[in-house]
């Protein structure tokens, strides 16, 4: 028997995620620690981190469990939630995503693991795809420019009433709300009303729109009760108060309707969840905004337009950039960064693949059995209260109600209770005749003859009046007739994902967005139908699988941050943000300090910081940070002094963005405590906390974290994203509640919550499972050897690069954080090298840039996170390094000053069908790393031109003829 024969137990060892999850092998970390100085991973701590931040206390984390028992585990859990067929509306509807958009996108990296297209030259396809779903957006709504998609329709309505309150001429503070709107808008809108000083008027307008004044009007369109009413009158009224009229629509009832614009309203808002996107609970879908093109620069959120490259060729890429919290800070239009960018897709694609004519057979389809259904109950002796509707009507059932909701649950079927008296079923594209049979059977007495649907349909005429009816052409676009074999369909997505960088082609190093690896594992569980196609409005009895889901999550976030409960429920870090600052001035209000209105934030920030201070009503105060870009402490102890008695919180971000932990983190905290305020923590650079350090246990009140970072919710292109906020204690009660779904916050007390940010009750829920699943499989161990190894990771890029490349600030014995910045700014006076100019030079390598000029102009911030190995970073820095090589042959004149490989970068292929008359080689435009690799990278576009896209704003399809 051979001596090397291993024990039972090490065969024993099952898939050990961690070392999938982790990039390095372990000679690779040694190599890597021995390059700085470092024997073990552990040495890491006692070297980079302050040592006042670190937790003592183990976590209560398990150890880590294997792929294969996370997966029993989530089928148990999913086996707890009951999938019914759901009836209920109120903006959310089963639909069936096509199975090629599901195997093709859904479940394919090279769309989940794409960044936000800032890097438009290795972003097209998806750019293209976005473009696709603002044009089938526009055409559906009749508006003239629509955006890239919004968290949810909730928060898209309160994004349109902040847009008419700065276009509106009124002196008016209230909007007014039609009372048939969703709940959840309502509520939204309401607690973004109540943080700027906003009235909020909610009643019938067609009865009581006169005797009001307001800056804004919001419809609901069918409204959320179903019935379609002409809103030409309402519109022309509010104009005359110089109000704007804002319309939320239902997408699929626009495909018969009139659409929004022909009642001239100034906005339209909504879900696209029907188009293709499962429910999942509550979210993620794509909410859309539309309005006029006068308004475009008012726009919140990311517009995608056409612009051209270096040589004159059609090219996409975001446009009106100027508009945003990264650039106008607390002036900017809205706090959105991470939107919704792969629902959009998708939507934008289940539009692709039906055309025209396959969405009026699914709309028409619906509809009419809507119809057949409301006769078919009316027959059966109930009166149904609807006269005009599309897809949901309402029963009247006097005091009988909940009777026929619990009848209807022993089938299985949910529908919504709207009172005593009456309720309501809408129905949706997956509705079959079954469906309105089990349906009458509900309704009909023992003995009665259920009606018969063939001749019920010969029987009926319209209910929808023609002036009501759509009578223009949809889906005109070519791209929205030719792809609809199969076939086609596969191969417009395959030719879409190959323009692009993702991380299914190359490390993605952008600083602050820690782009990791989204494991398998973690993603299929989104593709459970169990996850999938459950209600958020769901009776909670049906969701016990979620509910233990959420309470697992809960916990462990707990436990890894030491604060002392979650709310699940915003949508994005902006949004956790948002929320965070709104329970801080709750807090204050209870506590009889409303007065309490000033929020410091270091001039390092990311800008959605004061973008959401704004939103959340406070006044920003920027702190200035010292050479080595630590805060101030000087100026955070005068402006404290300024504001003794107006402080309401300080938001700092830690590690900072600047990469490094700094000494006084607890200093500050005490410092803002000691004067009354409360510290909020933006939790996007946890990944170089966690397993190591509790922001809750070291002075921090609130945190947001991102699971679409640190915890492996993919990008998505640039979205979805789940952004929870951890509390202490003293602020639990405040977490956001649900007008629809009780109980959500179980500490609220006598004062109430802050109300409702998101739509859906636990916000993205479906995708929670991700994160779930990724704790899990780490355990403590592998979480706290991820932070070490993504902080090994930086600090071996910082020491690589520093001879060639000054690193702008080091923390504790010169080492960075997780990430690390290098200083550009001097190629510009030593030769007019931007740092655009090396992000761009990075796509002929085959790289995705770092993150350009933020937080500081002029620098590229580099974070390889825990899953990069030392190959792709050392493949990684020799690219960097070899254009820094590049930059001295202009420097010393052996370059052209201007036509050089920098300027000229990215190289396209179609250099190669003219003359080649640049001064160097093909190989070095094209191979520059010395490799002829089978599978280099082709840059689709040049470098694009965003002056002229800015210029001459064009955010539809363009013709066909431009693609050919
Ligand atoms: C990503 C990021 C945010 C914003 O989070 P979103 O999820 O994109 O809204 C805020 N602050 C910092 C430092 C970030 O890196």
């Amino acid at each position: 028997m051979p001596t090397s024969r291993p024990r039972l137990d090490q065969l024993e060892m099952r898939g050990n995620f961690i070392s999938r999850h982790i990039g390095p092998n372990p000679q690779q970390i040694k190599e890597m620690l021995a390059e700085l100085g470092l024997n073990e991973l552990e040495d890491i701590i006692e070297q980079a981190i302050p040592a006042d931040i670190l937790t003592q206390e183990p976590l209560k984390l398990t150890e880590t469990v294997s792929e294969n028992a996370v997966i029993k585990h989530l089928r148990k859990m999913r086996e707890r939630n009951k999938v019914f067929t759901s009836m209920i509306g109120m903006g959310y509807y089963d639909t069936t995503m096509p199975a090629v958009i599901k195997r093709n996108v859904l479940e394919n990296p090279g769309w989940y693991t794409a960044y936000t297209p800032y890097q438009a030259e290795v972003s097209q396809g998806r750019l293209e795809a976005l473009l696709n779903f603002q044009q089938m957006i526009m055409d559906l709504t009749g508006m003239a420019l629509a955006n890239a998609s919004l968290l949810d329709e909730a928060t898209a309505a309160a994004e349109a009433m902040t847009m008419s309150r700065r276009l509106s001429k009124s002196a008016a503070n209230s909007i007014f709300v039609d009372q048939d709107c969703h709940p959840q808008t309502i509520a939204v809108v309401k607690t973004r009303a109540r943080s700027l000083g906003y009235e909020v008027i909610i009643a019938d307008p067609h009865t009581e729109l006169e005797q009001h004044d307001f800056f804004a009007l919001l419809v609901q369109y069918p409204g959320s009760r179903g019935e379609i009413k002409d809103i030409s009158r309402l519109t022309a009224t509010a104009h005359t108060k110089s109000a704007l009229v804002t319309v939320a629509a239902d997408l699929l009832s626009l495909v018969l309707l009139k659409p929004p614009a022909e009642f001239g309203t100034d906005i339209v808002v909504g879900n696209s969840q029907r188009f293709g996107v499962p429910m999942g609970y509550g979210g993620p879908h794509a909410a859309f905004f539309a309005t006029r093109d006068d308004y475009k620069r008012s726009v919140p959120g990311r517009i995608i337009g056409v612009s051209k490259d270096s040589r004159g060729q059609v090219a996409l890429r975001m446009a009106l950039q100027t508009r945003e919290q990264h650039i106008r800070r607390d002036k900017a239009t809205s706090n959105i960064c991470t939107s919704q960018v792969l629902l959009a897709v998708i939507a934008g694609f289940y539009a692709i693949y039906h055309g025209a004519e396959g969405l009026r057979l699914i709309a028409g389809r619906v509809h009419r059995y809507t119809q057949i259904l409301a006769i078919g109950i009316s027959r059966l002796g109930h009166k149904i209260v609807s006269e005009c509707y599309f897809d949901t009507i309402i029963i009247h059932t006097p005091n009988r109600a909940k009777r026929f909701i619990a009848r209807a649950a022993e089938a299985n079927i949910n529908l919504r209770l709207i009172d005593a008296d009456h309720l309501g079923i809408a129905l949706d594209e997956t509705t079959t005749r079954a469906n309105l049979r089990e349906l009458w059977q509900v309704f009909a007495s023992a003995t009665a003859d259920l009606p018969d649907i063939n001749a019920l349909d010969a029987s009926i005429g319209e209910c929808i009046p023609e002036q009501l009816l759509r009578t223009d052409e949809i889906l005109q676009h070519p791209v929205f007739a030719l792809y609809h074999s199969e076939t086609e369909m596969m191969r417009y997505m395959r030719r879409l994902a190959r323009r692009d960088i993702a991380l299914d082609r190359s490390m993605i190093p952008l600083g602050s967005c820690t782009m990791k690896l989204n494991a398998a594992t973690e993603m299929q569980t989104i593709s459970y139908h169990e996850f999938n196609a459950l209600h958020p409005f769901a009776p909670l009895y049906q969701t016990h699988g979620y509910q233990q889901m959420f309470a697992e999550l809960e916990d462990m976030l707990c436990d890894l941050t030491g604060f002392d409960a979650f709310s699940l429920q915003p949508n994005a870090g902006s949004q956790g943000e948002y929320t965070g600052l709104l329970v801080i001035r709750k807090y204050h209000e209870v506590a009889g300090q409303a007065q309490r209105n000033i929020c410091l934030i270091p001039a390092s920030a990311h800008g959605t910081n004061p973008a959401s201070a704004t939103m959340a009503g406070l006044k920003v105060v920027v702190v200035a940070c010292d050479e080595n870009g630590n805060v101030s402490l000087d100026d955070l102890r005068a402006k404290v002094a300024d504001y003794q008695n107006t402080l309401a919180a300080l938001m700092i971000t830690y590690p900072s963005t600047h990469g490094v932990y700094e000494q006084s983190f607890r200093e500050i905290c005490d410092i803002i405590h000691q004067h009354g305020g409360q510290v909020y923590l933006d939790g996007a650079n946890f990944n170089a906390l966690v397993g190591i350090s509790r922001p809750g246990k070291i002075g921090a009140d609130v945190a947001h974290l991102n699971l679409h970072k640190t915890f492996c919710i993919p990008h998505g292109g640039g979205g979805p994203g789940v952004g929870p906020i951890g509390v202490g204690a003293h602020l639990a009660p405040f977490l956001p509640d649900h007008p629809v779904v009780e109980g959500i916050n179980p500490a609220r007390g006598e004062h109430g919550t802050i109300g409702t940010v998101s739509a859906a009750p636990w916000g993205s829920a479906s995708i929670l499972t991700i994160s779930w699943a990724y704790i899990a499989m780490m355990g403590a161990a592998g979480l706290k050897q991820a932070t070490l190894t993504a902080i090994l990771n930086a600090n071996y890029i910082a020491r690589r690069l520093a001879p060639y490349y000054p690193i702008l600030y080091t923390g504790k014995n010169g080492w960075v954080a997780h990430e690390c910045i290098i200083d550009c700014h001097d190629f510009k006076k030593t030769c007019n090298i931007t740092v655009e100019d090396i992000a761009k030079r990075l796509i002929d390598f085959g790289f995705h840039a770092p993150t350009v000029s933020f937080p500081v102009a002029d620098t590229l911030m580099i974070e390889p996170t825990e899953s990069e190995n030392k190959v792709e970073i050392d493949r990684f820095c020799a690219a960097l390094i070899a254009i820094r090589e590049e930059i001295k042959a202009i420097e010393t004149g052996s370059a052209g000053a201007e036509n050089n490989v920098l300027h000229n970068a990215p190289h396209t292929h179609r250099l190669l069908l003219q003359e080649w008359t640049l001064p160097y080689s093909r190989q070095q435009a094209f191979f520059p790393d010395g490799n002829q690799h089978d599978d280099k990278y082709w840059p689709p576009v040049g470098r694009i031109d965003n002056v002229y896209g800015d210029r001459h704003v064009i955010c539809t399809c363009p013709p066909l003829s431009d693609y050919e």
